[in-house]
């Protein structure tokens, strides 16, 4: 089994070796303190096991820096988790093997094996959601650095631009995540109330990064545009990442990456002007698995540890 504990939501469920989903659970949890976390983490593999017993070992993918030899939870901006040694407490209460890693590294070890950067042996991986985690695939293997390298989010594009989760400003993570492409939505609204945001925005409607998404989807320009700008200051971060690390593919995903061709056309059109040489050419694709690549990635270290 596979879970996927996002910011604001989590999504678990039961992978068998051809990475085929038989049973999903979702949850959505919003400021819970430590142990209403670890419930609702056990809950989840526990609604998943009455309906498939015969699950041999589960997998978490947690936004945090891992220490990942003690699988304890060292920092984590979206979630309390800071300090929590998360496999331990939650295998003393499921009684199989549990595994913990970041869930960008997740995300990326199921695109790597099976997704959008099957066959590559030098990857990078950036899930855009709630904020932005990030892996980084080298000579094949997952790379940590000293401990928690792949932390591609907080990749600073703007000096002195907004404050970040982690502590400092202008990250990545400030001008490409959801709340970022909803704020920016709200703002193009007020600003263009004729446009499908701004009516949307008058008939009552929250407006959400999947609201800009759909409304982009069917051609508002007011959503193509902010769409669009987001899609280029993500190309300014994955110019510095293409530099930094040369990769043959660069791998979008979470839930932002639903916004497809709109958010990456835009992304790529930027690193090729700001990247250097062959860095320049680097594959800009969406994750194969969507939002479920972070899932499908824990079910396979799950599968790896059984
Ligand atoms: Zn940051």
């Amino acid at each position: 089994m596979g879970i996927d504990a996002g910011g604001t939501k989590v999504l678990g469920g039961v992978v068998d070796e051809q990475l085929a989903v038989h049973h999903r659970v979702h949850r959505l949890w919003r400021g819970f303190e430590r142990r209403e976390v670890l419930d609702l983490l056990v809950d989840v593999v526990e609604e998943a096991l009455a309906t498939d017993p015969e699950t041999e070992a589960v997998g978490f993918g947690i936004p945090s820096l891992m220490d990942s030899d003690r699988a304890v939870s060292l920092a984590c901006v979206h979630l309390p988790l800071e300090g929590v040694p998360v496999r331990d407490l939650i295998s003393e209460r499921l009684d199989r093997p549990v595994v913990v890693d970041n869930d960008a590294n997740c995300a990326l070890l199921a695109e790597a094996r099976a997704g959008a950067a099957k066959g590559a042996t030098d990857a990078l991986m950036l899930t855009l959601g709630t904020g932005i985690g990030g892996g980084i695939l080298a000579g094949g293997e997952l790379y940590r650095g000293s401990g928690s390298a792949g932390e591609l989010g907080h990749t600073v594009v703007e000096i002195e631009g907004d404050p970040c989760t982690c502590g400092s400003r202008g990250c990545l993570e400030t001008v490409a995540s959801g709340p970022v492409i909803a704020a920016a939505g709200e703002l193009a609204a007020e600003r263009e109330p004729e446009s499908g945001l701004g009516k949307a925005r008058a008939a009552g409607r929250e407006v959400t990064g999947p609201l800009v998404t759909e409304l982009a989807g069917e051609g508002d320009p007011a959503a193509v545009e902010v769409l669009a700008d987001t899609g280029r200051k993500l190309g300014v971060g994955l110019a510095s990442l293409a530099n930094a690390f040369s990769p043959e593919v660069i791998v979008i995903g979470g839930g932002v990456a639903a916004a497809g061709e709109l958010l990456l056309e835009p992304a790529r059109a930027e690193l090729k002007r700001r990247a250097l040489g062959p860095n320049r050419d680097v594959r800009v694709v969406a994750a194969h698995f969507g939002d479920e690549a972070g899932m499908l990635g824990a079910a396979l270290l799950a599968l790896e540890h059984r």
